[in-house]
């Protein structure tokens, strides 16, 4: 069976859309659930998702009790999965559903991860271009996964399910962690479609914002880099300071301003080393100390015994 995950933030004209559109391509050619994870919508997504469920037994629900963003959304529907394939999609169709049956002809061949890539990014502004480039370039530079092209549109054989789903890490980046645990990986390209209805969910600030969590729940390298640089004002010290000294005993120095160096040079290095250090322990307390939920579902729409079992 083919679990299909769809997390939907205020998408109220989608959901019907969407649910429709995934019965006419999946109910030809397998079994399959529908879990809509409504991450705290303000509109009526979850009474559209609950009302569905009652007249489609393959329709399922959870609803957070506010707004946990995307990655909690996925996750819970991950948990939520009980097919021996999940595949992840967007509400908006921007993700082509008929892709789906190409993906499950990848998986019935061996494939145990399924991505499809961004042949094209659709409408996107130069801004959000380089944004987006600059991202991608950090996370492939320090936490060495390629995200280019890379969307949350995936399909993922039971194994890679329970390996994500048994992560006990809460600041999540899914699209980064399905590339890390690794797995026969397949990709497939598509070309982004336009929005179907409503506006994106994502407001600058947010995206800035995920994008900055995603780095740091990924790599401690703009941590090092301040450790880093101790190390080299060190360096740099040390050769400035023997210079200082060496002037100061051929007499060649003005009065006092070897001391007002040496002082200021010793203190800053010393600074800058003791903070890169603790700042190191700092990322440390803060990989084990990521232990509340993710996300919290306050109802639940249609059969969700695998969900309450785990
Ligand atoms: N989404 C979500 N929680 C959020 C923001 C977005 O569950 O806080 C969902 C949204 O409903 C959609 C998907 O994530 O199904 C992608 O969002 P959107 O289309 O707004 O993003 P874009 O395609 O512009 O990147
Ligand atoms: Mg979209």
């Amino acid at each position: 069976m083919l679990s299909v995950v769809i997390p939907a933030f205020n998408e109220q004209e989608n959901i019907p859309v969407t649910a429709e559109r995934m019965k006419e391509i999946l109910s030809p050619i397998t079994e399959y659930e529908l879990i809509f994870v409504d991450d705290g919508s303000k509109d009526n997504t979850w009474q559209i998702i609950k009302e569905l469920s009652e007249k489609d037994t393959s329709v399922k629900g959870l609803h957070f009790s506010r707004n946990f963003g995307k990655e909690g959304a996925i996750f819970a529907g991950l948990k939520a999965a009980s097919g021996d394939c999940v595949a992840v999609i967007d509400c908006d169709l921007q993700h082509p559903p008929e892709l789906l049956p190409k993906m499950l002809d990848a998986w019935n061949n061996g494939a145990e991860v399924v991505e499809a890539v961004k042949a094209s990014r659709g409408k996107e502004g130069i801004i959000y271009k380089l944004f987006a480039k600059t991202f991608y370039r950090m996370m492939k530079n320090s936490a060495n996964v390629d995200l280019d092209g890379a969307s949350d549109y995936k399909l993922m054989d039971r194994k890679v399910v329970d390996a994500l789903n048994d992560m006990p890490e809460r600041l999540t980046f899914f699209r980064a962690l399905s590339c890390w645990v690794g797995f026969k990986t397949e990709k497939i390209e598509f070309d982004v479609a336009p929005r179907n209805a409503g506006k994106t969910k994502w407001s600058f600030r947010k995206l800035f914002r995920y994008a900055l969590s995603s780095i740091t729940s990924f790599t401690n390298v703009p941590m090092q880099i301040i450790t880093v640089s101790g190390i080299l004002f060190f360096i740099f010290a040390l050769i400035l300071g023997i210079q200082t000294i060496v002037n100061f005993c051929s007499g060649n120095a003005a009065d006092g301003f070897s001391t007002v160096i040496l002082l200021i040079l010793i203190v800053g290095s010393i600074l800058m080393l003791g903070i890169g250090i603790i700042g190191y322990y700092l990322s440390k307390i803060y990989e084990e100390i990521k232990c509340r939920p993710r996300y919290i579902v306050s109802e639940r729409a249609g059969d969700m015994e695998q969900e309450k079992k785990r």
